[in-house]
């Protein structure tokens, strides 16, 4: 019955005259999300995204749109010419559908005329449309304004009729792409993940850096987060992974510096080395998935300390939120049952056992001293792997 499904978004990034590029992006990204069910047709008209489903099931298009960034929420519905006749028949096939298979009771229109030379106005056309459906099926449905079963939407345009009946929501944000590119340090935790689907929705592309210690850590702790960037792929499309060995770093920091300072100083490294990779690939900021007060790296002098290795901003989306906040999210976008498979990451290899809560950077700074810190990032950078992971 639907042959169309309307994607409705609602912010638009950096609005005015640059609106075109949002909706471009957006008709781009949605295509994009469904080009494994097939070529389907997206366009844009009078303000408005249509995707074209009439060959298609649906759900199923609406389940991948869905995940797309930008857009608010997605309707399937009947569209036609600017016909009222043959509208108002639409929406008495809507409402039968409603009562045959949802055993809906109650019904109200809601009517709007972007065609203001129609002869009806909105009040006119919902009353209108109300009073057909009840003279076909008044003995199975009673209006109800304030608290209906089902809303029967109607809309008279210049340039079509619409009626719909459903409204799934979207995600919201902004389409990947119109806000420029950020690296996001992945590890195989719960944080990482949510923080870098949260970057994503507003609308920055990203490019994940995540640090072995291979062969202390296994080949299957990668795949483990090759796993997680997969899932985040479903909504931000092909993502490039860089992975990096952090091991030769962290055994040079074990000899030449003090213990407990071996995550704040491995740290440090991880965000050079994440800077150098961004920069080559024209991402001007870092996300990592840090929470004030988490682990004892997560103090303000903690993060101070760890901001202070680098020069680009560091988007820190998970910062005032709660564990079980996050744990949450992760359930909502998919990525919480790969995190928490048990696999040991590059931090616990070299654990310190009572790590400093509150670093100093002078004190630091002096303790890399003991390192050719240029010389270790050149040669991690230099061997890292890089990958594309796509859904
Ligand atoms: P997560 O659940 O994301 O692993 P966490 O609570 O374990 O976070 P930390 O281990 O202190 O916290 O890491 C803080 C942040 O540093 C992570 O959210 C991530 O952005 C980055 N990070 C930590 N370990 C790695 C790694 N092995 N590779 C890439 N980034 C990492
Ligand atoms: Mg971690």
């Amino acid at each position: 019955m639907y042959n169309v499904v309307i994607a409705r978004y609602g912010e638009i990034g950096i609005k005015g005259r640059n609106r075109y590029i949002f909706e471009d992006k957006l008709v781009k990204n949605i295509k994009n999300s469904l080009k494994e069910l097939g070529k389907l047709n997206v366009y844009k008209q009078y303000g408005r995204i249509y995707i074209d489903v009439e060959d298609y099931d649906y759900e199923t298009i609406i389940d991948e749109a869905k995940k797309v960034f930008g857009i608010v929420a997605l309707t399937p519905a009947i569209k036609l010419e600017n016909d009222y006749d043959k509208l108002k028949k639409a929406a008495l096939e809507l409402v039968k559908e409603k009562i045959e298979f949802e055993d809906v009771k109650t019904f109200k229109v809601e009517s709007k005329r972007t065609d203001k030379s129609f002869r009806l106005n909105s009040m006119e056309m919902s009353r209108d449309i109300g009073g057909y459906i009840l003279s076909n099926l008044g003995d199975k449905i009673k209006v109800d304004v304030h608290n209906p079963d089902v809303k029967v939407e109607a809309e008279m345009r210049a340039e079509c009729a619409v009626v719909y009946v459903d409204k799934i929501e979207g995600y919201g944000g902004l389409p990947i792409g119109t806000n420029g590119k950020a690296m996001v340090l992945l590890s195989g935790g719960i944080d990482s993940p949510v923080a870098a689907w949260m970057i994503a929705k507003r609308g920055v592309e990203i490019e994940v850096i995540h640090y072995h210690s291979y062969p202390f850590t296994s080949e299957r702790s990668k795949e483990k987060v090759e796993d997680l960037a997969r899932i985040l792929s479903k909504y931000c499309g092909r993502i490039k992974m860089h992975n990096v060995n952090l091991l030769p770093i962290q055994k040079e920091i074990n000899k030449n510096c003090k213990e407990e300072e071996m995550t704040i100083i491995s740290r440090r490294f991880m965000m050079r080395i994440a800077q150098r990779v961004a920069l080559s690939r024209g991402c001007n900021a870092l996300v990592t998935g840090e929470s004030i007060g988490q682990v004892a790296s997560q103090t303000i002098q903690g993060l101070t300390v760890t901001n202070s290795s680098v020069d680009i901003p560091v988007f820190r989306p998970l910062i005032a939120m709660d564990k079980s906040e996050i744990v949450e999210f992760a359930k909502k976008i998919g990525t919480y049952e790969t995190s928490i498979i048990p696999e040991e990451d590059c931090c616990t290899v070299f654990l310190p056992k009572n790590p400093v809560t509150k670093p100093k950077l002078e004190k630091i700074i002096k303790s890399e001293e003991n390192l050719d810190v240029e010389k270790l990032i050149d040669e991690a950078v230099e061997n890292i792997e890089v990958k594309e992971i796509m859904f």
